[in-house]
């Protein structure tokens, strides 16, 4: 059986021209880019052609890109090096309450280092309200870090307005862009960024390799010291074959953005449709059009979306709850949470998220395999469904993706 992979904001396949744009730096290239001879300059060229990509990909200049190990390490980054580097300013941030967990759990860290953090709350489709943002502006606020777009529902935040309040009011303006780079047009200058997230396993290169935006002037402590790579923002001896991967993954993506994007949202609306029509009881989670293209997450009445995820799986068809762990109550979606949705709501979530290399005829079976699923696991007693077993065993994930 053929199988489908529908969970590409979990991590995406690296494409094969991503790979041998990488080979090289592990084998002839292989120089450490601060030597002097010339096995260390064709490592820097392929570093720095690839700090020239991904800044174009987002209106910034070479300078302002800083090669970090991933999205997490890049929001750890921008929060606590621009907490501890505008101390003196103020000790006040403003986050939302549907982050991705390399926000939050830091944040929850500089809370505990004596910073004070607002966790702005969001309507039913997971939208921030600029106005409510306004209104918890102190003297002392450093930062606002408000994500693109949501990992688990696909709403897009609206950035620009956010960053130009944040602007007027002469605080740093952090966005996690992990999801919605290479999935939407995002300009650092007309959206306000200060600062921005991205990992190159989201858009086709590989993983354990992002970078961090850092506007010009913008002041930031780094959190590690050592030589003096990166500026010495982020030292260490440079992941260079990581780098040069995600310079072309950029690349690619960027060069076809607007047909994939297109692609991809009428294959998001065809699964939206489909499954709301082929399945009574089916609600779509996050905003109807204010979503990522490749975005599609919905919760069923009287389902687990755990057993749901296994039985797809079973059938060739790889997705993902959209919550860490769907079983036993302490784990349940924080996201789907702060929708104002009830604790037994958001256990029957499916997030179904698409990447360049699906295709229609893969949309149509699932279509096709996701109501024969649903029939088979409501009239199932709650005692055989699978899912309740394998938490049971302990083999329950928290990861976040
Ligand atoms: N931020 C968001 C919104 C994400 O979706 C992810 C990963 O799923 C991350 C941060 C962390 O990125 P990484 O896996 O590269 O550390």
């Amino acid at each position: 059986m053929e199988r489908i992979f529908f969970d590409n904001s979990s991590t995406t396949q690296v494409d094969e021209r991503v790979l041998e744009a990488m080979l090289p730096y592990f084998r002839s290239r292989f120089g450490n880019p601060s030597s002097l001879h010339s096995f260390g300059s064709e490592a820097q060229d392929g570093i720095e052609k690839a700090r020239e990509l991904a800044a174009k990909a987002i209106g910034a200049t070479p300078e302002e890109i800083f090669f970090t190990s991933g999205g997490t390490e890049s929001d750890n980054l921008a929060l606590q090096g621009t907490a501890y580097a505008r101390i003196e300013e103020g000790r006040h941030m403003i986050t939302s309450s549907v982050e991705h967990h390399a926000i939050l759990h830091t944040c929850e860290f500089l809370e505990r280092q004596g910073f004070e953090v607002t966790y702005l709350p969001v309507d039913k489709d997971g939208l921030v309200d600029p106005d409510a943002l306004l209104k918890v502006i102190r003297k002392d606020t450093v930062l606002i870090s408000i994500m693109a777009a949501n990992n688990e529902i696909g709403t897009i935040q609206p950035i620009e307005e956010i960053g130009r309040i944040a602007r007027d009011s002469g605080i740093a303006f952090h966005t996690d862009a992990v999801q919605a780079v290479t999935k939407m047009d995002i300009d650092v200058d007309r959206d306000f960024i200060d600062l921005l997230s991205m990992s190159a396993h989201k858009f086709h290169g590989p993983k354990g390799v992002g970078a961090l935006y850092l506007r010009k002037g913008h002041k930031l402590r780094p959190m590690s010291y050592g030589g003096g790579q990166e500026r010495g923002i982020r030292p260490s001896t440079e992941n260079v074959p990581g780098i040069v991967g995600l310079g072309e993954a950029i690349r690619l993506s960027m060069s076809d953005m607007e047909r994939t994007v297109e692609n991809m949202t009428s294959m998001r609306d065809k699964v939206i449709e489909g499954t709301i029509s082929s399945v009574e009881g089916c609600h779509l989670n996050g905003h109807r059009t204010k979503r990522l293209c490749n975005n599609a997450n919905f919760r069923f009445d009287r389902i687990d979306g755990e057993a749901l995820v296994l039985n797809l799986d079973y059938e060739g068809i790889a997705t993902s709850t959209g919550s860490a762990c769907s079983s036993r109550s302490s784990e349940t979606s924080h996201v789907l949470k702060a929708l104002g949705l009830e604790e037994k709501e958001c256990k029957g979530s499916l997030r179904v998220t698409l990447g360049r290399m699906n295709t229609m005829g893969e949309v149509e079976r699932y279509l096709t395999t996701l109501p024969q699923v649903i029939k088979r696991l409501r009239g199932l007693a709650p005692s055989e469904v699978f899912s309740m077993e394998r938490s049971e065993a302990g083999t329950c994930r928290t990861t976040e993706r």
